[in-house]
Order: C-alpha cells, then sequence, then structure tokens
C-alpha cells in the first residue's frame, strides 16, 4: 500500500498533538520535528521538505492559533493543506487540441511504465470519450517494446501503427501522424524510446519528434518506487523537453510516497495520472487534495 509509513509516522505525530487540548511552542517544535523526519524518510526531496515544514510553522504561528482550544485540529488540516499545495492543488486535465489529431508524445526512462500508460491512457479515452486513438510505436531499440504496444493495441481493440525495428523513430512518428490523418484518429500516441538512464543520443531523438509531432502533451513516465531518483529524472526531462504532465507509475508498489510530493514542487510539472498496477484499468487522474487525505490516512 503507497505511503504505508508515511501515514503512520504522520498520524503518530497528529496523534501526539490531538490528545493534549491547548499546545504550546514546544509541542509544536516537537510536532514539526516528527513531521521533518517522516517526510525525509518518504524520500521527499530535502527542498521541499524545508518549504514545506517552513510553510506549515509559519501557518500554524500566523494564524494565532496556538491559544485556541482546537489548536490541534487547526494544525492538522494546516498540514493537509500544505500536502496539497505541495502536490499542485487542483488536478490538471490532459491538454486537448481544437482540431484532431490530439497529439500525445510520451517519454521516459526505460523500465518506468510508458509503453503500459500509453495503452491505459487510451483505453481510458476509449473507454470513457469514445476517443479513437492511434498508437505510434516508435521504440525502435527495444524491440520487445513493438510487440508489446501491438498485444495491447489488440486485447484493447486499439489500432497501433508500426514500421519494425530497423526504420528511424522520426520516419516512424512523419508516417504515424499521416496515417492518423488519414484516419482521422482524434488521439495519437507516440511511443517514444528510453535509455537506463538520460543521455544526449536520446535526448536529440526526443527533441527532433517534439519538433515533428508538435505535441499538444508531453507526457513524462516515472516510476514512483525509485524515489528521489524519480524526481532527479523527472527534472533531467523537464530541462531539456517541453514536460506538459507527468504520469507516475507503480504507486501500488510505493510505500514511501516521496516522488508523489516532490516532483510538482521541484519540476514545476503537474502529476496528471497516476499507474497503480499492471492492469489496463489501472490508472487514474491524480486529485492533489485526495492523495493528501490518503496520506494522512
Ligand atoms: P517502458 O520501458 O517505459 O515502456 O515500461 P513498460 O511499460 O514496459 O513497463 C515496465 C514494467 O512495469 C512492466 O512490467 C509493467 O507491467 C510495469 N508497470 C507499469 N506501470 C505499472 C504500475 O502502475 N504498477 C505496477 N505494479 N506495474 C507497472
Amino acid at each position: 500500500m503507497a505511503f504505508e509509513n508515511l501515514t503512520e509516522r504522520l498520524s503518530k505525530a497528529m496523534k501526539n498533538l490531538t490528545g493534549r487540548g491547548r499546545i504550546n511552542d514546544e509541542d509544536l517544535q516537537a510536532t514539526m520535528r516528527e513531521i521533518r523526519l517522516a517526510l525525509l524518510e518518504a524520500d521527499v526531496n530535502y527542498t521541499t521538505v524545508k518549504k514545506f515544514v517552513n510553510n506549515v510553522r509559519q501557518k500554524a504561528k500566523g494564524a494565532d492559533i496556538m491559544s485556541g482550544l482546537n489548536a490541534a485540529q487547526q494544525i492538522v488540516k494546516i498540514v493537509n493543506d500544505e500536502l496539497t499545495a505541495t502536490m499542485g492543488e487542483e488536478a490538471v486535465p490532459l491538454n486537448k487540441s481544437d482540431k484532431i489529431p490530439t497529439v500525445i508524445m510520451m517519454a521516459g526512462l526505460q523500465g518506468a511504465g510508458k509503453t503500459t500508460t500509453v495503452a491505459k491512457l487510451a483505453y481510458k479515452l476509449k473507454r470513457e470519450d469514445h476517443a479513437r486513438p492511434l498508437l505510434i510505436a516508435a521504440d525502435v531499440y527495444r524491440p520487445a517494446a513493438i510487440d508489446q504496444l501491438e498485444i495491447l493495441g489488440r486485447d484493447l481493440e486499439i489500432p497501433v501503427f508500426s514500421m519494425g525495428t530497423d526504420v528511424d523513430p522520426r520516419e516512424i512518428v512523419k508516417a504515424g501522424l499521416a496515417k492518423a490523418a488519414q484516419d482521422k484518429n482524434d488521439y495519437v500516441f507516440i511511443d517514444t524510446a528510453g535509455r537506463l538512464q538520460i543521455d544526449q543520443t536520446l535526448m536529440q531523438e526526443l527533441k527532433d519528434i517534439e519538433v515533428i509531432a508538435h505535441p499538444d502533451e508531453i507526457l513524462l513516465t516515472v516510476d514512483a518506487m525509485t524515489g528521489q531518483n524519480a524526481t532527479e529524472t523527472a527534472q533531467g526531462f523537464a530541462d531539456a523537453l517541453d514536460i506538459t504532465g507527468v504520469v507516475l507509475t507503480k504507486l501500488d508498489g510505493d510505500t514511501r510516497g516521496g516522488a508523489a510530493l516532490s516532483i510538482r514542487d521541484v519540476t514545476g510539472k503537474p502529476i496528471k495520472f497516476v499507474g497503480q498496477g499492471e492492469k489496463p484499468t489501472d490508472l487514474d487522474v491524480f486529485y492533489p487534495d485526495r492523495m493528501a487525505s490518503r496520506i494522512l490516512g
């Protein structure tokens, strides 16, 4: 279960406080120390933790709530609000083009869940909006990626455009977009290549595809289970590409929660969706307020 450690630690810190009636400066200090440690152990980015703790402390003091009888409940609310704010406040919808097709380009490291996410998101649009997406298989370096996308497309009855692994991905994207125009698809997903780590060749290829495809959305998939690395990876991609949204995958296996809490704050990019399992339906819109409540338990 995601966030289990953080939830446990935070609720313990809050319980200590709520058991007390009036609280004093010392109680607040102790609670802030607990919160700080809980966030650091959850692998939240250091700067984000610092900002978080400072904001909560300021609000707790500024509102002059310390003297009131329900100070502890108010601090719980401040923490809840700050968690929500740190994760971006509102859910941010997928960008949509005025004219078809809306082009969604995927980016991310190998194994982060790009191919799986393409299928999940296309299937969601098909189910919920009766969309007619086309999936372009442009990850030519991992041969299994194309097979994987074709199998998923077949299972979900979503067309997949591929030209095998011997064609330059830029050419595949051009031909795929022409095919989508011909077939009047309303969404096009481009499944791009990943690497084990960010490198120049990969970034150049992605930049070239960005120029060719003029995507309405560049969705970065990052693996929540990699914690701080997920945040660093997101920053690396955001430095090179015009990332418009993040999909945080494998949240079902992430016991810490650091990436969910850091990515928006560190990169300024909104998390738009979360992957919570391997099945095609295991993709959800990311709601910062619901996630905050879930974290607080
Ligand atoms: P890619 O290299 O980025 O295209 O990664 P894949 O889409 O092939 O995903 C790598 C592995 O992660 C696969 O085994 C997926 O089933 C798995 N995966 C992707 N998203 C999720 C998720 O949200 N939860 C879980 N548990 N597994 C996921």
